[in-house]
């Protein structure tokens, strides 16, 4: 029987601590952080996670923008706006959420992001700093999950971590922190990996970030075996009133019981990457206003 990874009782935790924080500065007569997020489009489950982005900003006592683009602007008013956001000094911090439609590179539209205010930790610039003790911005949803596994004082050092997925936004950023900071021997397995449940057995502590339901079974894992489980998909469920159930890419029944620790989802890494968001935003804000070291160059 596992323990439950309780991520959105530790993204609460976080967001007490910070609300405190922004009392404290408020008190001071200073103003509180302020996050934007740009949202392109009309994508459904885009529209939630920035909907609970911003939600998040108002719990912990952040200001925050939300500016919205129709799905067909151009990449050039896009970076435009960008652009805006970089020079503008009452922003601390913002997203761009993806995915962006295709005639948009997320590429450029990444390159001109000012890596100081790239709160989700997706530049260049950020992804660099990854493993350095001055970095910047940590990429979200791979710090979410550092966090987790701090809090649940699961240590990673000797360990051997197993990662499937490569993406520039979790996988490859979770493999270097695993193996950087966390001093873990790393696995990073993707589509090409060959027999991946050999790799899979093999972990001490298994991370998966696909998108696919069910892609990891019971057979595939060791006992004691800790499980942090990326993976958000939309399964079709009668019973519930969109029609749908959210799944990760775990089959969780089926290997809870062989688990020591496991992230349920809903409510395991997806509060965290929000969490981080707004601890991004804090450490923005803080070095904007000279509260803090500043944000290494
Ligand atoms: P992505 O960009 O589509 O990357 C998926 C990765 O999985 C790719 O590296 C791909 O390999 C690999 N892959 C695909 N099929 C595979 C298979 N059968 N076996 C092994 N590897 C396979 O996705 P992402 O942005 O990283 O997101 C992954 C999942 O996490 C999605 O469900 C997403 O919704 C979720 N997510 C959750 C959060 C959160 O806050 N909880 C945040 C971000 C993403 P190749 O590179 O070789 O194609």
């Amino acid at each position: 029987m596992a323990t439950l990874i309780d991520g959105k009782k530790i993204s609460n935790d976080i967001e007490m601590e910070l609300a405190e924080e922004v009392r404290e500065l408020v008190s001071r007569g200073l103003r509180p952080p302020h996050l934007a997020a740009v949202l392109v489009g009309d994508d459904g489950p885009s529209r939630t996670y920035v909907r609970n982005k911003i939600r998040a900003c108002e719990t912990v006592g952040y200001k925050s923008s939300l500016i919205k683009f129709a799905a067909d602007v151009t990449e050039a008013r896009l970076v435009e706006e960008i652009e805006r956001l970089n020079k503008d000094d009452e922003i601390d911090g913002y997203i761009v959420q993806l995915p962006l439609p295709e005639h948009i590179s997320v590429e450029r539209i990444t390159d001109h992001i000012n890596h100081r205010k790239d709160v989700d930790g997706f530049t260049p610039t950020n992804f660099g700093k990854i493993d350095q003790e001055h970095h910047s911005h940590l990429p979200a949803t791979p710090m979410g999950v550092m966090e987790l596994l701090k809090r649940y004082a699961i240590q990673t050092k000797g360990k051997h971590c197993v990662v499937v997925g490569k993406s520039h936004i979790v996988g490859m950023p979770m493999g270097i922190l695993l193996a950087g900071p966390g001093d873990a021997t790393v696995t990073i397995c993707h589509i090409f990996t060959q027999e991946l449940a050999r790799y899979t057995r093999m972990a001490d502590i298994l991370v998966v970030a696909v998108g696919k339901p069910n892609l990891i079974t019971a057979d595939m894992v060791k006992e004691g075996v800790v499980v942090i489980d990326v993976g958000i998909n939309r399964v079709p469920d009668d019973t519930k009133k969109s029609g749908y159930a959210l799944r990760g890419d775990v089959d969780f029944e089926a290997i809870e019981p062989k688990a020591s620790f496991i992230t349920p989802v809903p409510g395991g890494v997806g509060p965290m990457t929000i969490a981080s968001l707004i601890m991004n935003t804090m450490a923005a804000y803080k070095a904007r206003q000279g509260l803090a070291e500043s944000l290494t160059e």
